[in-house]
């Protein structure tokens, strides 16, 4: 470079830089399946680069992939079941970028239709409890079983499959026992599937700093004595998104965690100091909470307790390590005291008054002067 003229040297970067930006442009991308994928620089209004079905995309996680995925231009086919439910993901893409379609999780034709387009599908469906119409054998098993296989059948190029911690089919909890069928499942059917265990996830929608926060948290059976690793929902559908861009990714099994563990009591009291409540919890013998919950399961048709919520209270998490981790995405995960703020400030009450804390010390320093406005 030393010795080429002034004005070569001048333009040398600049020739160098654009067909940089063209090379990006034009990529051309083969995927395992041999299906030609143009990489673009990406943007609301492009046209993105994958086709994604995300079943599940109305719970908690849902949004935070679908949001990503939509958002950089890419096609995202939701199936759902409820009109109302999977209203405000359309904002999430440009016009005509996230396609709904209804399906049903017992009718493979409607599975078939939802995959059939895509490269890649990410299965988020799950059940916290059984419903009158779904066991949680037949969500987490025969769900999953039939989406694999739709997905096997259309040579789907990439599927990930959500989980849960402590995910194993010797498990005293249905939940998890069936979540590690499910996966042994899938396996079988698409060997090539990336298997996604999160820890319990907090955030906007999440049933853990919200259920503390509120009242209807009365009951426990353990004394809040379960300890996890609790994860932020953001940084799982971040997780998400990277597993999509790298192929290394395909076969593998995830566990993502945060960086510290807690007990539920913990977390309570950092819930409780955040909003200046004194939550109470009434702890209730095993033999006397499990079958309540079981039968206000079955009779409430909505969700308070169930019978295997109260097993799982006595069971704390336990982390695979042969699994990778965030950090093998390159991801450093956040701690959940400082996002306690963020997620339950609505639930102080209105007689405080509270600048927002600009910096963590401030957070601490400020939380010693609580000014009372009438
Ligand atoms: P949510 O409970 O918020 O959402 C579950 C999704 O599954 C919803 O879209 C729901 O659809 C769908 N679904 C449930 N049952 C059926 C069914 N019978 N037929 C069709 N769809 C069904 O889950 P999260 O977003 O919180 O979690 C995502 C995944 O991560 C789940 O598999 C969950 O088990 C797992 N997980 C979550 C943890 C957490 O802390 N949240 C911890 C560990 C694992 P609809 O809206 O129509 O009901």
């Amino acid at each position: 470079m030393a010795s080429l003229p002034t004005a070569v040297r001048s333009t040398a970067p600049k020739i160098a830089r654009s067909a940089l930006q063209r090379r990006a442009i034009s990529d051309v991308h083969i995927t395992r399946t041999g299906k030609p994928l143009v990489r673009t620089q990406g943007g609301r209004s492009s046209l993105g680069e994958h086709t994604a079905t995300v079943f599940g995309a109305t719970g908690q996680l849902g949004r935070y992939i679908v949001n990503r995925l939509a958002r950089q231009g890419c096609t995202v086919i939701v199936p759902y079941r409820e009109e109302m439910a999977k209203r405000h993901l359309k904002l999430t893409g440009d016009l005509g970028r996230v396609v709904f379609t209804e399906f049903d999780l017992r009718n493979t034709q409607s599975i078939e239709e939802s995959v059939r387009h895509s490269d890649v599908v990410y299965n988020l469906i799950g059940r916290n409890y059984p419903t009158k119409n779904f066991s949680l054998e037949d969500v987490h098993i025969e769900g999953a079983e039939r989406i694999a296989e739709a997905v096997a059948k259309y040579d789907v190029d990439r599927f990930i499959h959500v989980s849960s911690y402590n995910a194993n089919p010797d498990s005293t909890s249905e939940f998890f026992a069936t979540k590690g069928y499910a996966e042994r499942v899938v396996r079988e059917i698409f060997p090539e599937t990336t298997i996604v265990r999160p820890a319990p996830m907090f955030g906007f929608e999440d049933k853990l700093l919200l259920k503390l926060a509120s009242v209807t948290n009365l009951f426990t059976a353990n004394n809040m004595q379960e300890r996890y690793w609790p994860v932020h929902v953001i940084d799982v559908g971040e997780a998400l998104e990277k597993m999509l861009f790298d192929d290394n990714t395909a076969s593998q099994t995830f566990e993502l965690y945060g960086p510290r563990n807690y007990s539920t009591a913990e977390i309570a009291e950092l819930v409780d100091r955040e909003i200046y409540k004194k939550r109470r919890h009434i702890n209730v013998p095993k033999a006397i909470l499990k079958p309540t919950a079981g039968l206000l399961n079955r009779v409430l048709w909505w969700d308070i307790m169930s019978a295997d919520e109260v097993e799982r209270e006595f069971i704390d998490q336990v982390i695979d390590p042969s699994a990778k981790t965030f950090k093998d995405l390159g991801m450093e995960p956040s701690d959940i005291s400082k996002w306690t703020y963020h997620y339950l400030k609505g639930f102080r009450s209105s007689t405080f008054y509270d600048l927002p804390p600009a910096t963590e010390k401030e957070m601490r320093e400020e939380k010693k002067y609580i000014h009372v406005l009438d």
